[in-house]
């Protein structure tokens, strides 16, 4: 694409209005402390805004709003075709706005502007449209008890649910939770990662846009110290559903035991094993796919294919080909639609991920492809595409969450071996193997403890099918009509007749 395609978009960049407010009872709101916090666009370095810093105060107006909202049921006793035809409106403003919201996510996160336009914006809009559909569909229960009794268990929202969302698909993820809690007749307050609040601020305007009543959907941008735990540790909060690593998912645990014991979902980081056997028939799409699994989105995604398990037979055949790949995957500017690998998020993260790559070198595992920065010209957190070979499994890049553009490369001799080592992990986020025996692919897909594993292909999903972990990679289902069950509590209620 053409030079004037690039600068249409920084264009439209400068003339953008970008939401720094809180998002409480339906409207934008300073924090209380007046104090503000730099959000900076990854692919320059330079900060472009200021974002209200909320804290325990701001998180406890937004608690009374959900609350007042809650008890008054403007929301969660709105009839069920009227609460689904403004989420289907949600939907459709999310997609009406699909290029601002876009824009917005790429200057807060670096992503590739095609891959917030293509992606993460109309998957979004899809998601609350999902789960619009739903809330006219999800059925009650008459239990058999005894034959004097009419026994009905009935399921009502939770009442206020926080969602502690990350960096990496801010609006995407937002959406996951918002979508589900909002169709159970919850209200809810979201915590958006203090790297990436735009999206999820407008979002929020534009559900009250829809009809979605004020109070209904609040976003209290803020540090996690701060707002965070504020919400994990608030007596009138019921629920609290978070993305995340999983040493901040541990910490919500201590938050629900510290305060109400309110009930958590966590949805953790991952170490995915993408196995290639021997028989496998197609190395250049296995090739593909291992290159995808762990570069998209510039290998910050909490299901990325971060281990490479092969047979030693094929692994140097094999490694050329995803080593090619790598290769000519250029890191560029994210505001270029042709750019497939845009910067990391943030400067801390680019320095954990080059130290992980350092560590790797000393720990004698051994570079084939990238291992130093790109564009430092720029200014902009740029990392190439890195391939380890003679990775052992014990190491720290096999081990822990680069969530970077980091692959591991573990040769096993059987298939035997590369079930054993994708075990051994404390992960089990998600899987992949590549054969064409049946029959392994199979005992594979029952002996792998992770919630996906994909046969001869990777990352696939729909919002039909849900999404989460095994192990410390949480629990709990994203997506599907399952997530709505973490948002509702089942009620028993006996009729003697
Ligand atoms: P994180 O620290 O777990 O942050 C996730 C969310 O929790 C953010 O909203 C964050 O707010 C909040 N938070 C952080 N510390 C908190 C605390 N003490 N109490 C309450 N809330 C808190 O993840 P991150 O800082 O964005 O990234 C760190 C690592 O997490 C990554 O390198 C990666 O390994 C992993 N990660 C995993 C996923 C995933 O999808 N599984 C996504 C992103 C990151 P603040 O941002 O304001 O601190
Ligand atoms: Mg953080």
């Amino acid at each position: 694409m053409s030079q004037i395609v690039i600068q249409d978009w920084k264009a439209r960049a400068e003339a953008l209005s970008i939401p720094t407010q809180a998002y409480i009872g339906g409207t934008f709101v300073p924090a209380l402390s007046g104090k503000v916090f730099p959000c900076v666009f990854p692919g320059t370095g330079q900060p472009i805004a200021q974002v209200a810093a909320c804290a325990a105060e701001d998180i406890d107006q937004a608690v009374r709003s959900a609350r007042a909202a809650f008890e008054s049921g403007v929301w969660s006793r709105m009839a069920p075709a009227d609460r689904k035809r403004i989420m289907l409106r949600f939907a459709e403003l999310i997609l009406a706005n699909r290029e601002e919201l876009a824009l917005l996510e790429t200057l807060n996160v670096g992503k590739p502007i095609s891959s917030s336009l293509n992606g993460d914006i109309p998957s979004a809009a899809n998601c609350i449209a999902f789960y619009g559909e739903a809330i006219d569909k999800i059925y009650g229960e008459v239990a058999p008890s005894a034959p004097d009794m009419t026994t009905l268990v009935m399921r009502e929202p939770l009442g206020v649910v926080g969602a502690v969302v990350p960096w990496n698909y801010p609006l995407s993820m937002t959406a996951w939770k918002v979508g589900p809690a909002l169709a159970a007749g919850n209200s809810v307050i979201v915590k958006p990662a203090e790297q990436s609040p735009f999206t999820a601020l407008r979002m929020a305007q534009l559900a009250t846009e829809a009809g979605v009543p004020p109070g209904v959907l609040n976003v209290v941008p803020g540090y996690g110290e701060t707002a965070g735990q504020a919400l994990g540790l608030h007596m009138d909060v019921d629920c609290v559903t978070f993305t995340g690593s999983t040493e901040v998912g541990k910490l919500f645990l201590t938050y629900a035991g510290r305060s109400n014991a309110k009930r958590v979902s966590l949805e953790l980081g991952g170490k995915s094993p993408q196995i290639v056997l021997a028989d496998c028939d197609d190395l250049d799409a296995a090739a593909r796919a291992v290159a995808g699994g762990i570069f998209t989105n510039a290998g910050q995604v909490c299901n990325a294919g971060s281990r490479l398990i092969v047979e030693d037979s094929i692994r140097e055949e094999f490694l050329e080909r995803v080593a090619a790949i790598a290769k000519a995957l250029r890191p560029g500017d994210p505001l270029n639609p042709d750019t497939k690998l845009g910067p990391l998020v943030s400067a801390p993260q680019m320095a954990r991920v080059m130290g992980y790559i350092e560590g790797g070198t000393a720990a004698g595992a051994r570079i084939i492809a990238g291992g130093n920065r790109a564009l430092t010209e720029t200014g902009g957190y740029y990392v190439e595409p890195t391939i380890f070979d003679a990775v052992d499994n014990a190491m720290a890049i096999a081990q822990e969450e680069v969530f970077g553009p980091v692959l591991a490369t573990i040769a096993v001799k059987s298939f035997e071996e590369a079930v054993s080592v994708a075990n051994d992990t404390i992960y089990g986020l998600a899987a992949s193997i590549w054969t064409r025996d049946v029959k392994k692919a199979h005992r594979a897909a029952r002996a792998i403890r992770a919630g996906v594993v994909w046969v001869n292909c990777f990352d696939k999903g729909t919002m039909s099918v849900p999404f989460g972990g095994f192990k410390q990679s949480g629990f709990g289902r994203d997506k599907s009509l399952h997530a709505i069950e973490k948002y509702m509590d089942l009620k028993a209620v006996w009729f003697a007749t």
